[in-house]
C-alpha cells in the first residue's frame, strides 16, 4: 500500500483488522472519517478507548458492563432464581428485546468446542455452577443451536441434574447453526416459552 502515505496505510491496516472488514472497506472507511469533522473523529475514539478501558464483567452473570453489577443483576424486580444460560451478550440483548423474560443470566463467553480446544474451563463455567449454590430453581440453557451450542448444553444439563435443580433447553424451532442475534423476537419467544426439561 505504498501509494498511500504511512499514516493513511496504518488507518487503513488498522481497521482491516477488524472482523468482517476486509480491504475494500478497510479503505472506504478510512477516508470516511479523514473527511469526518474533527470533534466527530474525536468522539468516536474517545468513545472506543472509555469502552474498552472500563467495560468488564459483571460480578454475578458475567455479561460486559461498565459496572461491578449489570443492570439486570442490580434489578430488584428480575427473578433471580431463573437463570437463563446464554453464549455472549449480543445473545443476552437478544432476549432483553423481546420484554417477555424476567429472570437472570449467565453469560459463558463461548461454548464448548472440541475442535477448536475450546473446553469447559474455557468458558465461565465454574462461575456458573458456584451460583448454583445459591437459591435457584431453573437454568434454562440458551446456547445456540450450533454443533458446539448443543455439546455446551448437553454438558451443563449433565452437570447441574445431580444437583436436583430443574435445567430446560429453549425449543429448537431456532435454525441451526443460527446466532441467536439475528433471530426476530417472536422466535426467541416462542423458543423459550417451548422449552422442554432435560
Ligand atoms: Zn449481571
Amino acid at each position: 500500500m505504498d501509494y498511500y502515505s504511512r499514516r493513511i496505510s496504518k488507518l487503513i491496516e488498522e481497521l482491516s483488522s477488524l472482523p468482517g472488514i476486509g480491504g475494500k472497506s478497510a479503505q472506504r472507511l478510512a477516508f470516511h472519517i479523514l473527511h469526518m469533522p474533527l470533534e466527530h473523529v474525536e468522539s468516536l475514539s474517545s468513545a472506543i478507548l472509555e469502552a474498552r478501558k472500563t467495560v468488564t464483567y459483571c460480578k454475578q452473570c458475567f455479561t460486559l458492563t461498565d459496572e461491578e453489577l449489570c443492570p439486570i443483576c442490580r434489578n430488584g424486580k428480575r427473578d433471580p432464581r431463573t437463570i437463563m444460560v446464554v453464549e455472549d451478550t449480543r445473545d443476552l440483548a437478544a432476549y432483553e428485546k423481546t420484554n417477555k423474560y424476567g429472570g437472570v443470566y449467565h453469560v459463558l463467553h463461548g461454548a464448548i468446542s472440541p475442535m477448536m480446544g475450546i473446553g469447559p474451563n474455557d468458558i465461565r463455567l465454574k462461575e456458573l455452577m458456584q451460583r448454583l449454590q445459591g437459591e435457584v430453581d431453573e437454568v434454562i440453557i440458551a446456547t445456540n443451536s450450533s454443533l458446539e451450542g448443543e455439546t455446551t448444553a448437553m454438558y451443563i444439563s449433565k452437570l447441574i441434574k445431580p444437583t436436583g435443580i430443574k435445567v430446560t433447553r429453549i425449543a429448537s424451532g431456532v435454525p441451526v447453526g443460527g446466532d441467536l442475534e439475528y433471530i426476530d423476537e417472536m422466535t426467541l419467544l416462542r423458543a423459550l416459552e417451548g422449552r422442554v426439561e432435560l
